[in-house]
């Protein structure tokens, strides 16, 4: 088995911490271990599996029944630089028959939750500057183009006003029934720190599992022409919009800055450049891989629960060196939750769903060691 966790956290955003806590030191109040940085991504949650191996290790008298690599990275959060390089040229030192990890939330603090890859992403920036430098509206204005509401109008033709999107090439293919079978249940949102969710946001026709976990969605992330804090009676002379595509596998993303172009050429938007800043692929294990019925099983069985089967987190991961360069099958296991505050200031970690997640882990590592694996029975030549 090979094992993943990354040590690197974002920054502390230290002054934005509620009074009395910092993400310097840990602060127990009740359920939520407040502080340091990364008690929910991702110490707090690698911690819990080395100690649910540990006392594996232990229960089962010093041996296992398989070999355990242990990869961290300390880059994570800025892209995982290396990583791939890495796996790559340590392609034999990595081998592994299964990938079991753990980051990111549950989709509820008291639904154990399995997924299987990763929503990839693209970030990047339309800008467009009509000249050199702002001019008076009164004198100019009429007679000048205001990129700021060219742009505006370029973004409008690529996303309703309901966050449709309009690019057929950004757009994923239709939603497997597979998948749509293990988003059926899903519930997305209600929790106490949870934000008000927008049931006609989005695509049309599906529930917010599958426009969150099977869907694509294209946001605009920051918007610029002149000083929106301090506006001045003038024509600005540039506007930048920095966007993101979040997509699930089988989108075109590779050719992102392709298909934006050839989109903006064909609404008369020539002057608005495209440059991409950021990528990362989508990954998705097959739902009926064996492994995957193995480990719901186990986790059913450790936490006496039914447990949520995710196609994709619907956040992003660095899931395709795993996938793709390693070819592992690939499962992660999150200890956190949607309202553990991951990146922002007050992040925690609820003690109960650290207690839980020891014991599925606990249990995965067993039931690992256990007769009767997936691919004892699908490659016996191994
Ligand atoms: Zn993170």
């Amino acid at each position: 088995m090979l094992t993943y966790g990354h040590g690197d956290v974002v920054n502390g955003q230290d002054k934005h911490w509620r009074e009395g806590l910092s993400p310097w030191q840990l602060t127990v109040e009740g359920d939520r271990w407040y502080g340091g940085r990364g008690t929910a991504d991702n110490k707090g949650q690698h911690t819990l599996n080395l100690a649910a191996l540990e006392h594996t290790l232990a229960a089962r008298g010093g041996q296992l029944g398989y070999n355990v690599t242990v990869l961290l990275e300390m880059g994570e959060e800025a892209g995982s630089p290396g990583l791939r390089e890495l796996c790559e040229r340590e392609r034999e030192l990595l081998r592994a028959d299964l990938l079991i990890a753990c980051d990111g939330p549950r989709v509820q603090a008291r639904q154990p939750t399995l997924f299987l890859g990763s929503r990839g992403l693209v970030n990047f920036s339309l800008r467009l500057q009509s000249r050199e430098r702002a001019y008076h509206s009164g004198n100019w204005g009429g007679v000048l183009t205001n990129p700021g509401i060219v742009l505006a109008h370029a973004i409008a033709s690529m996303v309703d006003e309901r966050g449709r999107i309009l690019v057929e090439g950004l757009r994923p293919p239709a939603l497997a029934d597979n998948i749509r079978r293990a988003l059926r249940e899903v519930q997305v949102g209600g929790g106490t720190d949870d934000p008000q969710i927008n049931s006609a946001w989005g695509e049309p026709g599906l529930t917010a599992a599958e426009r969150l976990v099977g869907w694509n969605t294209l946001e605009v992330l920051a918007l610029g022409a002149g000083s929106a804090e301090r506006p001045v009676n003038a024509i600005p002379p540039l506007a930048v919009a920095h966007c993101q595509l979040r997509f699930v596998p089988g989108t075109p993303w590779q050719q992102l800055s392709g298909i934006v172009r050839s989109h903006l050429d064909a609404h008369g938007f020539d002057a608005v450049e495209v440059s991409v800043t950021a990528d990362s692929p989508a990954t998705r294990l097959d739902l009926d891989n064996p492994w995957v019925g193995w480990a719901t099983q186990s986790m059913a069985a450790s936490s006496g629960k039914p447990v949520t089967l995710l196609p994709n987190l619907a956040g992003s991961l660095p899931n395709d060196v795993f996938a793709d360069v390693l070819g592992l099958p690939t499962l992660w296991v999150p200890h956190s939750y949607p309202a553990c505050a991951q990146h922002a200031p007050n992040e925690h970690l609820l003690a109960s769903v650290a207690r839980e997640g020891l014991q599925i882990m606990a249990g995965l590592y067993w039931d690992l060691g256990a007769p009767g694996l997936p691919w004892q029975r699908s490659a016996p030549a191994h």
